[in-house]
């Protein structure tokens, strides 16, 4: 399959699925739909967006965001083919279990049922790769509906430092 579609790291990869396969034809496409079960794709999604080698606290604080994420199911690009995410960065990095390691296993299970909140309601936590050292609002990244706990907060308050040669 094809990670990174549309951006210029897009690659061509061998992805290993387990659990459930449905198999489609969509529009003379072949769509391929893996079910499984949330705690094992979290544990998926945190080695296929970061390194099995981060410290437990990096992996364990990934799965509750791409936990949040997913259980917030704001965005629901997908619903049209009848899915919930897709496998790649439009959603959250989902490479099967080529990368699954019991590291990222045991940070799901240690994170099991955690998710962030906000005025009782689950966080969309959307998240990219690089923030840059600076939490931007969530209007200027993702779309016009400011959300109260996505504001623009330095990430070493105090040490900004821009270079701007
Ligand atoms: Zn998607």
């Amino acid at each position: 399959m094809i990670a990174g579609r549309g951006f210029h790291w897009a690659k061509k990869i061998d992805v290993k699925l387990a659990y459930r396969l449905i198999i489609s034809v969509v529009n003379s496409n072949i769509l391929l739909i893996n079910e499984l079960p949330l705690e094992e794709y979290l544990a998926c999604v945190a080695t296929s967006e970061m390194s099995s080698e981060c410290p437990d606290t990096y992996i364990e604080a990934q799965s509750i965001v791409a936990r949040s994420w997913m259980l917030a199911n704001v965005e629901q690009k997908h619903v049209a083919l009848g899915f919930d995410v897709c496998n790649d960065d439009c959603c959250q990095r989902f490479q099967g279990v080529n990368n699954l390691t019991e590291h990222s296993r045991k940070a799901a299970r240690a994170t099991r049922g955690k998710v962030l909140m906000y005025n009782n309601k689950i966080v969309d936590a959307r998240y990219s790769k690089s923030c840059g050292g600076v939490m931007e609002r969530f209007e200027n990244l993702w779309e016009n509906d400011p959300k109260d706990y996505m504001l623009n907060i330095p990430d070493a308050p105090g040490n900004i430092i821009v270079d701007l040669t």
